[in-house]
């Protein structure tokens, strides 16, 4: 089996050592093809306006001066002769879950591969409280992601379909286990901007991550993580409403 494991964290994140350790344990041909800086909330942008560089780190280890999405796009066009049978993404220093995920450059990095009709895998590591930075634990992801990942690899997908696995912020043998969760919903009251002034006195602000605000409805991803669970959540690239679709036919009927 031939492994691409990528992130949004970039090349040199600790969170993309830990996962290329785990793909060493499914195969011997695993092939890392990561962002050379940090793209996280780069969603699944695709860089259009500037060109990308590759540079070689080592025997199938390469960064891309772009996006996530760039970086998979050059794993499969470019670096790799041939296609990869799993796309591992992360694991994201920090939490994938509910609408979160529209921004998420590690999600969208199986997005990517998803779309090149490749099984993909997201994970991410849930944090405690923010201000972390490189202290962030990856405990509970590193003892279980081959529990979470192995299970997948043979399950029936669509086309079109990925996983999103996130693990919870607390030690590995603090874990209840592994749970099928849907994607839940964040109300709208995310994140924070901080505004504060530069060494030469321009103002900037800042999107924070603090005073989010969720709402744990039964089944989601975010009630998993909260009760201590590991989230495995199936996502969709169809993001047509069918039921509005019908209604809309009748209302655009000549
Ligand atoms: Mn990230």
């Amino acid at each position: 089996m031939r492994i691409l494991v990528t992130n949004d964290d970039g090349i040199n994140a600790p969170g993309l050592a830990v996962l290329e350790e785990i793909a060493r344990e499914l195969s011997d041909d695993v092939w890392v093809c990561a962002p050379a800086e940090e793209q996280s909330g780069a969603g699944h942008s695709l860089t259009l306006n500037r060109p990308v560089r590759l540079h070689q780190h080592g025997p199938n280890r390469f960064s891309v001066s772009g996006t996530p999405t760039d970086s998979v796009m050059m794993a499969l066009r470019t670096v790799m002769d041939e296609k990869p049978d799993l796309i591992l993404s992360g694991i994201n220093r920090g939490a994938n879950l509910g609408d979160d995920i529209t921004y998420s450059g590690t999600v969208s990095a199986a997005i990517e591969g998803a779309l090149a009709g490749i099984r993909s895998i997201a994970l991410s590591q849930v944090y405690a409280k923010e201000g972390m930075g490189d202290d962030v634990p990856f405990d509970a992801a590193r003892q279980w992601a081959l529990s979470a990942i192995e299970p997948l690899l043979h399950a029936p997908i669509p086309a079109r379909t990925l996983f999103n696995i996130n693990f919870p912020p607390i030690n590995a043998s603090q874990v209840k286990g592994i749970r099928a969760a849907r994607q839940g919903f964040h109300d709208y009251s995310r994140g924070s901007v901080v505004e504060g002034r530069d060494p030469r006195g321009y103002k900037y602000y800042w999107f924070g991550l603090n005073a989010i605000e969720h709402t744990l409805d039964h089944g989601t991803d975010l009630e998993a993580i909260d009760e201590e669970y590991i989230s495995v959540t199936p996502l969709q690239l169809d993001l047509t409403h069918h039921e509005t679709l019908a209604a809309l036919a009748e209302r655009f009927k000549t």
